[in-house]
């Protein structure tokens, strides 16, 4: 079976030249689209009951989350988002309508205006929404970091998988950590402020530091380090993560669906950020001429990956 990389791969290749108008196509966090004087983003993402969660997630959550990571597309290019269409459905109308609830909560939340979408019946629920953001110049693409940059992250990484684990164990307490996983927070301020200063490159961190990383790279034809010790990883999260056994590190680089950004600046670019965004910025590595490679304590940590959607679960 494919990969999602290789199937989106597969797709890809079979799309068409695209119109003038398409000044980014597919390969990045969104497609830009130049229309007018105005340059607009458009992504979808879809969430399905089984894959990307289970019983633990509330209708609401769902409808919510699907329109919190199609915003955190949007942050990732710098963009401001706008509008969404919602499509989805679950075996009952009630279980639907809670679902787009939670999306209407999150449009309330980030400013997005729902334009429509379309209701089906379906075996197991399923949302998917696609999204309109607006750019004010622009996008920061994965494809420009340099060597020399500084590679920096937004606000924590693991809460998420933390919280995951949380909600797999059937576990009680670390509210927090189920939020983070079940409502993130997308970093449009900081994408956006991040652009207007000069970042380079960015990436949302949807399947993990260490997956998404590699994107950057690639598509900028560069190498990272990253060090390990240096990934924002709050306290309870670390606490909760070694009372299960988990190494804080592994699970912060790999576990993926953290919805901060990955932001590759110039020093002096990640300096002026760190002092004018709300939200924490931690510097994590830095851009080098080839390979990525991660360390920790001054070794080489082999085998890190991120998460792929069509391995089994
Ligand atoms: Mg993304």
């Amino acid at each position: 079976m494919l990969n999602e990389f290789e199937l989106i791969r597969r797709l890809s290749g079979r799309l068409p030249a695209p119109p003038p108008e398409v000044v980014v196509p597919i390969g990045d966090d969104c497609a830009v689209l130049r229309l007018g004087d105005e340059l607009w983003t458009a992504a979808a993402d879809m969430l399905v009951e089984g894959r990307h969660f289970r019983g633990w997630a509330s209708p609401e959550d769902v409808g919510y989350k699907a329109v919190a990571v199609n915003v955190s597309d949007v942050a990732a290019m710098g963009g401001v988002p706008r509008f969404i269409l919602a499509s989805g459905g679950a075996s009952d109308s009630e279980t639907t309508l809670r679902c787009m609830d939670g999306v209407m909560e999150a449009c309330e939340e980030f400013g997005v205006y729902p334009l429509g979408g379309d209701t089906t019946g379906a075996a197991t629920l399923t949302v998917d929404v696609a999204i309109l953001g607006q750019l004010e110049r622009v996008p920061v693409l994965r494809s420009g970091a340099r060597p020399g940059d500084l590679l920096a992250v937004t606000g924590e990484l693991g809460a998420s998988a933390a919280g995951l684990l949380v909600l797999e164990g059937g576990g009680v307490g670390s509210e927090r950590l189920v939020k983070k996983h079940l409502r993130p927070e997308p970093r449009v301020e900081a994408g956006l402020l991040a652009a207007r200063l000069g970042a380079q490159a960015m990436i949302d961190l949807s399947d993990g530091l260490a997956s998404d990383v590699r994107r950057v790279c690639e598509m900028s034809g560069v190498g990272c380090r990253i060090d390990l010790s240096l990934l924002p990883i709050a306290g309870d999260t670390r606490k909760y993560l070694r009372s299960a056994g988990r190494d804080p590190e592994t699970v912060a680089a790999t576990g993926g669906e953290d919805y901060e950004i990955l932001i590759a600046a110039p020093e002096e670019v990640v300096e002026a950020l760190k002092a004018r965004s709300e939200t924490p910025i931690t510097v994590v590595g830095e851009v080098t001429e080839t390979d990525v490679v991660f360390v920790r304590a001054g070794d080489i940590v082999e085998n890190l990956s991120g998460w792929d959607h069509f391995a089994g679960s």
